[in-house]
């Protein structure tokens, strides 16, 4: 039997039907220039990485567990290095006890702004669980109840930034400009690390001494470089996303300028304290080693969702990006038009999972939300999003967002087996 024939029987056995693993190749045939790209800036960052660990001189030392306070824990501060050389930052706070990335974002954010500062976003609004953060939903212990005011500039209606509004919207009291690259669960644009970095030099031009904190949730290592290579005075992520490569069960990381991390170091632990305590719990090798795998990871989840929106474009859904697009994130967004598609895309993304696949996911009324939303995740790390997951609000356009996948194989079965589901609901015809 040809090699083909086998794996056509192997997806056959995991439930894909011959017509849609046929649909499948054939956008795959269109997409192997864009593989070949993502592949170089893998290739690239994956050396990036492990030149950084080789300076760093990073041994099994490094792997051992602390307890208690921590206090000289050479591997913590060895993976802090690394993280700092490979962002090409002054420092870096990278721990576990960042329990994620919104913790991440309050830290660098309630560090760095005092009473009478404010912040400013010059790219409309920040991530839904920011916004709690900020203020601008009263929350306790906001930036809003400590004296920090808040003023928001919209992106134009094509997507890019209202320099003339950013120019008009900095004062006196500016301290810091928050600027998020992937889209969230908005449909903007996600910038790339160019864009940020025109719009950082330009903030930098009006107010010198502001600070620019970049939210760089799902988009490490998917250009060659990060806006911190672009004047971002702070990056800021989650572990569980790309840089975690899967394998950190939890954690944060900030890398910026000595004074910034410093600060959030402070406000992390406590004044006094800061980087010297905090304990790795026996951690390290899964962040070192998550880190390590993190640029190939990502090249995964990119074909992923490149191949996701080549498929489901093809089929006329309307996908954001769409496949030809630039990436400068793992996120792909694709409007199926009903709840009824909804339910089958993500039933099939959690067919596809290698933990809890017998699940069927239902529409729920979250916290935080004003309509039902659907989630599709079988994970090894609970909420993990750099593994195969799906999920969206059930309202118009019904758009399913979809990230991740360990493997790009795995995320290839995840979206065959939408697409499955799709068309045994008589949504689609092949
Ligand atoms: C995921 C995400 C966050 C928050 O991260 P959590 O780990 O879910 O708290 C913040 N900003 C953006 C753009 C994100 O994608």
């Amino acid at each position: 039997m040809e090699r083909s024939t086998h794996l056509q029987q192997m997806y056959q056995e995991l439930g894909i039907s011959p017509d849609v693993y046929a649909r499948g190749e054939e956008a795959l045939a269109r997409l192997r220039p864009r593989f070949a790209e993502i592949d170089a800036v893998a290739e690239y960052n994956q050396a990036k990485v492990l030149s950084a660990m080789q300076k760093n001189r990073v041994d099994a030392a490094c792997f051992a567990a602390t307890t208690g306070y921590g206090y000289n824990d050479v591997g913590r501060e060895k993976l802090e290095r690394v993280y700092a050389d490979v962002f090409h930052t002054q420092a870096a706070l990278v721990r576990p006890q960042i329990t994620c990335g919104t913790h991440a974002l309050a830290v660098a954010l309630s560090a760095n702004l005092l009473p009478g500062d404010e912040l400013l976003s010059p790219v409309g609004l920040p991530y839904d669980t920011l916004q709690e953060v900020i203020g601008i939903r009263p929350s306790p212990c906001s930036l809003r109840e400590m004296g920090v005011s808040y003023r928001q500039v919209d992106l134009l209606a094509d997507g890019t930034f209202d320099y003339d509004a950013i120019r008009a919207a900095i004062n006196d009291r500016t301290k810091l400009i928050t600027i998020q690259r992937s889209k969230g669960y908005a449909t903007r644009p996600s910038f790339s690390v160019e864009e940020i970095g025109r719009l950082i030099a330009f903030c930098k031009s009006v107010k010198p001494d502001v600070l620019c904190m970049v939210d760089n949730c799902y988009g490490e290592f998917v250009e060659l470089s990060e806006p911190s290579d672009a004047g971002a005075d702070m990056v800021v992520g989650s572990l569980i996303k790309n840089p975690g490569g899967g394998l950190a069960p939890v954690g944060g990381y900030i890398c910026g300028t000595e004074q910034c991390v410093q600060r959030c170091a402070y406000r992390l632990s406590a004044p006094g304290l800061g980087q010297e305590v905090g304990a790795n719990l026996g951690l390290l090798p899964a962040l070192f080693q998550g880190f390590f795998l993190a640029p190939t990871v990502t090249a995964g989840a990119l074909k992923g969702a490149i191949f996701a929106a080549s498929l489901y474009g093809e089929l006329g859904f309307r996908c954001v990006p769409e496949a030809g697009a630039d990436r400068h994130d793992i996120i792909q967004a694709v409007e199926l038009g009903s709840e009824a598609a909804m339910v089958a895309f993500c039933k099939g993304i959690q067919a596809a999972a290698p933990v809890d696949s017998y699940v069927t996911p239902v529409p729920w009324a979250m916290p935080g939300y004003d309509s039902d939303v659907i989630m599709a995740a079988g994970a090894f790390v609970q909420g993990s999003s750099i593994e195969l997951s799906a999920d969206g609000p059930i309202r118009p356009p019904y758009a399913v967002y979809f990230q991740g996948g360990l493997t790009w194989y795995h995320a290839k079965t995840g979206i065959l087996m939408s697409l499955q589901r799709m068309a045994e609901a008589g949504l689609v015809s092949l």
